[in-house]
């Protein structure tokens, strides 16, 4: 799914390398926790996977793709296949939240049909249901980040990045987002979070890569944070513990109404937080090609994008990467199911200019910044 392989960053007019030969692979269903501390590299790995760098040595690839050999042209149909959020939001200021997660499908060409339908259901699987002619100002940081994450996954990715999502919430704010990115993880979705929150990382338990001073110093299937001693505390350790405690419980709880509801005989994958009885609908993935973590958990979460037949069949994905590597192929249209890429009129992205405003640029000067 994603793969460094010896990767080294060396950036203009520094010494030290930001990344130092790391070596490392996701796969599909994983959710990794990137820990390490501030400076360590772990924004330059996320950047890296979506191709907003470069490595200096090295390659990535990501979704089949070896990212060296994508061309500049095809890098906005790429980044459809990977959603990303940030500390910091990135919304549309002057946009509702209805208009900040529809703009995403309208660059790409989606009929006016499809997104009135498809962007309130993905506001209702972020718990946002009714918030739809807000401007950004005017909700919470929490949901502030849940515009953010809807529009990351109104493509349907098979991998969600998430750098610091937490970093600018408070303590109970910041479980609901981690409940939500479990969720999503449980639909199928691979995520990558780094993290400086500790709490959640040792009570998760899930996949740890830390990263010191551009070297990977760990990786390990069940991890903890580690060595909390460099962190600098930004919320008293009594809070953290208790805010951890209550984000595994909340996941915990949302596993349990999944499998209550699948054994109900409802698609988890239809259910939203607060809907858990509502809507039986068809399953829509075959259960026999989920990944582990989605059979694990079997929480209501949305589920990925298929995979493209060609750039993401199985190893070796990379050898096969041809430099005219066909678009993503068509997925099946159904009431929760995307329009299919193919379809698309071809529209750059990055030559209109919009790739910043769709957060797949790292300026964010025209952009709303943390209200909480
Ligand atoms: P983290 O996200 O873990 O805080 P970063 O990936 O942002 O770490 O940074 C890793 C190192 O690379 C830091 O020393 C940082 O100063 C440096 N760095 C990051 N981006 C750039 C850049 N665009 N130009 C020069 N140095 C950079
Ligand atoms: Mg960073």
């Amino acid at each position: 799914m994603i793969r460094f392989e010896n990767v080294t960053k060396r950036y203009k007019g520094t010494s030290k390398p930001a990344l130092n030969n790391v070596d490392f692979e996701v796969l599909r269903g994983e959710f990794v926790f990137l820990v390490g501390a501030s400076g360590s590299g772990k924004s330059s790995c996320l950047r890296m996977v979506l191709r907003e760098e470069t490595p200096s040595d090295g390659r990535v690839v990501v979704l089949g793709r070896d990212l060296r050999t994508l061309s500049n042209r095809k890098v906005p149909y790429f980044r459809r296949h990977i959603g990303a959020v940030f500390q910091d939001f990135r919304l549309l200021p002057g946009k509702t939240v209805f208009q900040n997660v529809a703009f995403t499908l309208q660059v790409t060409g989606s009929s006016r049909g499809y997104i009135q339908q498809t962007v309130p259901e993905v506001l209702a699987l972020v718990g946002l249901d009714g918030k739809e002619k807000r401007l950004p100002h005017e909700l919470s940081g929490g949901e502030q980040q849940r515009v953010a994450i809807a529009r990351a996954l109104v493509n349907r990715p098979q991998v969600l990045l998430a750098d610091e999502p937490t970093g600018n919430l408070d303590p109970a704010t910041s479980i609901d987002i981690m409940q939500l990115l479990a969720r999503i993880n449980g639909g199928g979705t691979t995520v990558v979070m780094a993290t400086h929150e500790a709490g959640f990382v040792d009570q998760m338990q899930r996949r740890v890569i830390e990263l010191r001073h551009g070297e990977m110093v760990r990786d390990e299937r069940h991890g903890g944070y580690g060595d909390t001693s460099g962190l600098p505390s930004l919320a008293p350790q009594e809070e953290r513990g208790a805010a951890a405690v209550a984000a595994l419980t909340a996941v915990l709880e949302v596993q349990r109404e999944a499998a209550a509801a699948a054994a109900a005989g409802l698609d988890p994958t239809a259910v939203t937080r607060d809907e858990s009885s509502d809507a039986p609908a068809e399953r829509e993935t075959d259960p026999s090609t989920a990944p582990d973590a989605a059979a694990e958990a079997s929480a209501p979460a949305i589920p990925p994008r298929p995979a493209p037949p060609t750039p993401t069949a199985p190893e070796p994905e990379s050898e096969r990467e041809p430099e005219s590597d066909p678009e993503p192929q068509p997925a099946p249209v159904s009431h929760t199911q995307p329009i299919p890429v193919a379809d698309i009129p071809e529209v750059d992205v990055a030559e209109l200019g919009l790739a910043d405003r769709l957060g797949l640029d790292r300026r964010d000067d025209d952009e709303v910044g943390p209200t909480s």
